[in-house]
């Protein structure tokens, strides 16, 4: 598992055309620009993993479009002292990138078959800071509560409850929701123990949030 010259200029090359779709967020496209993308992706889609486009990753699941990641980042806006936690592992990726950039990530996944893959991965290719966790994320991780940061890479149809409970006052929630295929970006920002900011972005597209875990 190797990164090499030729990968590095490919980044490159994605970063430009991620910051030309406006991402201007030195420390995210900086971030983007040291994780090997395609380290996360099978062998079969490797060539394509500096174009910006999600890609499938198995279990019917993908590997977010970069600019969505780059995106998310961006609101999420992650400090060095953050604790933050992921929801929907998938392949890693989002929680790698994530990781350059504060201290300590958990990542929570609900397909046992990704949770398997992932986890020794993140292990393998050194992210130490990341701890993947297999769980429903729609109820969060109340052993870990509370966070400074919560970012579902998942579409749901409305803010899961948990997520807004685990969350610190200050801190802030980034989430695509919305009742349609097309999901809203959202960002909560947490006032009090009961009241939420909250602000609007672009619209995207996910795989959907769903309850429950798989065990196969
Ligand atoms: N952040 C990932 C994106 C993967 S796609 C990456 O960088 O590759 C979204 C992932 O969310 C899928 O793996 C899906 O299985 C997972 N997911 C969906 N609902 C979930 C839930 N309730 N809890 C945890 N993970 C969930």
């Amino acid at each position: 598992m190797m990164d090499s010259y030729r990968h590095k200029g490919l980044r490159a090359r994605l970063i430009a055309e991620i910051q030309g779709k406006g991402i201007t967020n030195e420390r995210v496209l900086q971030a983007m620009d040291t994780i090997p993308r395609h380290l996360f992706l099978d062998s079969a889609f490797a060539e394509q993993a500096y174009m910006d486009k999600a890609l499938p990753i198995g279990a019917a699941q993908t590997i977010s479009q970069p600019y969505t990641v780059a995106y998310q980042t961006m609101l999420l806006d992650p400090q060095p002292t953050d604790t933050i936690l992921e929801v929907g592992t998938g392949s890693g990726y989002q929680a790698a990138v994530l990781s350059l950039l504060c201290k300590k990530i958990y990542t929570i996944e609900r397909q046992k078959s990704l949770y398997e893959y992932t986890a020794p991965l993140l292990i393998k290719l050194g992210y130490v800071s990341i701890r993947t966790l297999f769980g429903d994320g729609f109820l969060g991780s109340t052993r870990f509560a509370p966070f400074d940061k919560i970012i579902v890479t998942a579409g749901a149809e409305e803010v899961p409850p948990a997520l807004k409970d685990q969350l610190k006052i200050g801190g802030q929630l980034v989430i695509p929701a919305g009742p349609s295929q097309d999901k809203r970006m959202l960002r909560l920002t947490k006032l009090s123990e009961d009241s939420y900011d909250t602000e609007t972005f672009e619209i995207f597209r996910f795989v959907p949030l769903l309850k429950g875990v798989t065990t196969v």
